[in-house]
Order: structure tokens, then sequence, then C-alpha cells
């Protein structure tokens, strides 16, 4: 009855995030006003709302107009079904259980509003942050809550830095713009300060630096040029300096990671488009951190098996986009690809990798 129980239920909170993926990138209310055909605007009823049923029935048109209705209401129906149907044959009936079918609604909301805005809602990744954090805290579930902490700001922090090289590389190292008060500067000092002084002093040095840019009103960083080229000659340096490679490396992606979950989540509750003195709109890059935050919630859920996540959606999203040839691809759905089947399949992944290097 429980894989029965939660196929249903996954159908139905599909049939919702539907409504979510719709509406939430417009600043819509989620429950109303109810449900219309987009064609010809009438309301529709329960008949015409029954999951994936309905869109068989109909022959995949409209009960009124005869219209096409887009096939990608009942794909992430079923696709949410079955994710659910999949957590019940790990998962007993339980809070777990529940925790575990919010996890996975968030990354489908996320994942479909990616592919048609290019965006991910702070409100969904901050949510499946702090929601893996909680449960974390209160149920160490699906881990305990020093590691969801750890997962999320080394898997934020990794992402951030690897956007941080990859912004350096694409401006051919002419330094980016300073945001005020926080921006990758900051996030980008935290992992060199980290990684030489640990992640807590790195990170405090770094929201020093935050708190005198709000202060002064203009960026108290070090640019990009200096502390980016650093950074891995201080990872080089440090076997020598008498530390050990692995924590410098930790340090400096912990205190990366907690200044752009911060930074991120400093921004989420900022107006959008201010314009600035001079009456450009400053649209800040920490809006781009999209992906960032949504790894560092995976963090939260997986611990390190985020970087399997990370590895995966690279990997899948590459191919993707060398077979349909497209240049800019969303990167949220892979990520969220990753994170679900690295969270249900990651630790027999690993044990398969590591058995098949024979160790
Ligand atoms: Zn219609």
């Amino acid at each position: 009855m429980w894989p029965l129980f939660a196929l249903v239920l996954g159908l139905l909170v599909g049939s919702f995030l539907n409504v979510v993926v719709h509406r939430l990138p417009r600043g819509e209310s989620l429950v109303f006003p109810p449900s219309r055909c987009p064609h010809c605007g009438r309301r529709l009823g329960p008949m015409d709302l029954v999951p994936v049923l309905s869109y068989l029935v109909l022959r995949g048109r409209c009960r009124y107009c005869g219209k096409p209705i887009s096939p990608r209401y009942p794909l992430v129906e079923a696709l949410t079904g079955g994710l659910f149907l999949l957590a019940s044959l790990f998962y007993p009936p339980s809070l777990e259980a529940l925790l575990v079918f919010a996890f996975l609604g968030l990354l489908v909301a996320l994942a479909f509003i990616d592919l048609d805005t290019f965006e991910l809602p702070d409100g969904l990744t901050y949510g499946l942050l702090f929601l893996g954090l909680l449960s974390a805290h209160l149920l160490s579930f699906p881990r305990p809550f020093a590691e969801a902490l750890d997962g999320a700001l080394l898997a934020a922090g990794a992402l951030a830095l690897i956007a941080g090289y990859g912004g350096l590389f694409l401006r051919r190292f002419r330094e980016g713009r300073a945001e005020v008060p926080v921006g990758p500067h900051q996030v980008h000092m935290a992992a060199l300060f980290g990684a030489l002084l640990g992640p807590g002093v790195g990170m405090a040095l770094a929201f020093l630096t935050w708190a005198l840019s709000a202060r002064t009103g203009r960026p108290v960083v070090l640019p990009d040029r200096i502390t980016l080229p650093l950074l891995p000659l201080a990872w080089i340096l440090a076997p020598y300096l008498g530390a050990d490679l692995l924590s410098t490396l930790k340090g400096s992606f912990l205190a990366a990671g907690g200044l752009a979950l911060a930074g991120g989540l400093y921004w989420a509750f900022k107006p959008v488009n201010e314009v600035n003195k001079e009456g450009e709109e400053t649209d800040p890059v920490a809006i781009g951190y999209g992906d960032v935050k949504l790894l560092g919630a995976l963090g939260a859920w997986l611990g390190l098996y985020s970087l399997l996540a990370l590895f995966l959606g690279v990997f899948v999203g590459a191919l993707v986009g060398l077979a349909f040839r497209q240049r800019k691809i969303p990167f949220g759905p892979y990520l969220a690809l990753g994170g679900v089947v690295a969270f249900f399949f990651g630790e027999t992944l690993w044990r398969a990798y590591m058995a098949w290097l024979g160790l």
C-alpha cells in the first residue's frame, strides 16, 4: 500500500508543482486563481486536473477549445510520482520519508523553473538548504548536523571558486567589477585567508571587508588577479609550511562557501536592479550564484556526496550540450538530477567505483 500511496501523492504534488513552475517566477499566487486553459481561458474542473489521466483521456487537448496541452504537465506529474515511488522503496512511512518527498519536490520545481527562465529562485534554493540543515539538526537526517553544514559550505565553496576562475578566464584576466558590500571578491578572499589561516579566521576576515565595504560605500577588497592566482599557490605550498594539503583545501572551500551562501542570502533580501549614482543598473553578480546556492543546498542533504552530484551534473550536462549543440544550457536541472542520483545511489556508486579501482 505504501508505494501506491507514495505514487499517488507524488502525482498530486507534481500537479501542484506545475502551478509552482508556471507561477512562481512571475510572482503570482500559487493558490488563486484556479487553473485555466491558457488558450480559451476556461476554468478547469476537477475532471480536467486528474494527474496524467486527464491528459491521456483528453488526448492532450483542452476539453473546451481542443487546443493542444503541453506534454510538460503530465511529464512533471509522472516524474514526481515516479520519484516519490522510488523514495518509498528506500524509506518506510515516517517523517523522514516526508522530508525526502519535500527534497524531491523542491528539486523538480527548481529544475523546471531553471529550464524555463535560467534562474533558480532564492526562496526554493535557500528553502532546500535550510530544510536540510533543520532536518539534520533535529533528526540527524539524512546526515548529522556537522556533516550537513560542512557539506553545504564545501559544495557551495567549491562551485563558487570554479565560477570565480571561469569568470577570470572569460574576462581574460581583467578585473571584474567589485560588488558593494559583498560579492565574489569576498568569496575569493575568504578562500585565500581560509587556506592560510583556517576557515573560521578566513570567514571572519572576509566578513570584516564586507562590513568595511558597507560602511564606506565602496568595495574594500583584494583584486581577483591577486587572490585567485595565490590560492592554488597556497594549496601547493601548504605541505612545505607544515600544514596538510587536505585541511588547507577544506579551509578554503569552507570559508568560500560560507561567504557565498551568506552573501547570496543578503542579496536575496535586497531589491534587484537598484540604480546606482551613475544611473546604471547594478545587477549584482552574486545573483548569478544560483547554481552555487543549489549545490550548497544539496550539500546539506548529501554531505560530501554533493561533490558526486556536481560531477554527475557536469558530466550529463556536457553530454546533452554536445548532443544538442546548445551553447547555453541551464545547469540547475543537471545538478538536480545529479543530486537525486547521489542521494539514493551515491554510496552504491562510490563503493562500485572503489571496487573497480581495486581499493
Ligand atoms: Zn481551452
